[in-house]
């Protein structure tokens, strides 16, 4: 049995601001500090392996046991901040796995969006309604009411729909919560990339909108998977050959697709625990937090 694990960051933040709360809460940032201490842990126990030596692992099965390969998903600014450095003295070359929409740069992740609406906040007693799950009251000052807010049964339903359902969703909620406006962290351009892929880090794709593709129709894997993956075609011999299903997700058929239709990829990474059934179109990653 393959014994490479392979880890999935998101963030990692230095001193954390008021807007990287949320990401803490969720886990989809880490602390400089945790960040450190995850790669230490893994050195002294694992290989560090990159890409290429991660992919001959999966497809051979050979030499397998006690490695470990890093990657990122999303395409967050600080990632290049504070992680490059970290896994330079390492030795450790990542891949990065970007939502190729954020390379025109205003564009906001949808999760963005929510975590700002939640983050600017005026009123702490809300009722929740019109989410599409039963109505409930949250009470922000209490931790587990923001907690909730989150990552709770609306936020778990809006990540899985349509841009125009997310737009009415994001609505209701910046009423409900008589939102300002927040800021949001900062993404990665492209000539951030250009330096990420100067240093040895492959730069793959995460779709253009992260919309999750499980269950999506051909229409949108053309649009999301061909679309994100011709806009880093550009990155040459620094290309990733995987592509990472948005939050990790995905089904029989955009699996098959893109075993069809995505020419020269040879691999794909889902998240969560192996022996799934994806193969080696959804190869499991940690959530490292
Ligand atoms: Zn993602």
């Amino acid at each position: 049995m393959t014994m490479l694990r392979i880890l999935c960051f998101h963030r990692v933040v230095l001193t954390p601001q008021p807007f990287d709360r949320a990401y803490l809460q969720r886990g989809s940032a880490v602390t400089v500090d945790r960040f450190r201490e995850i790669l230490d842990q893994v050195a002294a126990t694992h290989r560090l392996v990159d890409e290429d030596e991660a992919t001959r692992i999966l497809q051979t099965g050979k030499d397998a046991e006690r490695t470990c390969w890093v990657t990122f998903d999303d395409g967050y600014r600080d990632v290049l901040e504070h992680a490059l450095p970290e896994l330079e003295r390492r030795g450790i070359l990542p891949s990065i796995f970007v939502t190729t929409q954020t390379l025109d740069g205003a564009w906001r992740f949808p999760v963005d969006r929510w975590y700002a609406a939640v983050l600017g906040a005026t009123r702490h007693e809300v009722e929740l309604t019109s989410f599409g799950s039963p109505p409930r009251a949250v009470d922000l000052r209490h931790v587990d009411g923001w907690a909730s807010l989150v990552d709770g049964p609306e936020k778990q339903r809006f990540i899985f729909e349509s841009a125009e359902e997310q737009a009415r969703m994001l609505a209701v909620l910046e009423i409900a919560l008589g939102s300002r406006p927040a800021p949001s962290p900062p993404l990665l351009s492209r000539s951030d990339l250009e330096t990420l892929a100067q240093r040895g880090w492959r730069i793959g794709a995460h779709g253009r909108t992260h919309r999750v593709l499980a269950g999506a129709s051909e229409h949108d894997l053309d649009a999301e998977v061909a679309g994100s993956l011709h806009d880093i075609a550009h990155f040459g011999r620094a290309r990733s050959g995987w592509f990472a299903w948005p939050d990790g997700q995905s089904c029989s058929l955009s699996r098959g697709w893109l075993h069809q239709h995505a020419e020269g990829l040879r691999l794909a990474g889902g998240l969560g625990l192996a022996g799934g059934d994806g193969g080696l179109s959804a190869i499991p990653r940690v959530f490292a937090r």
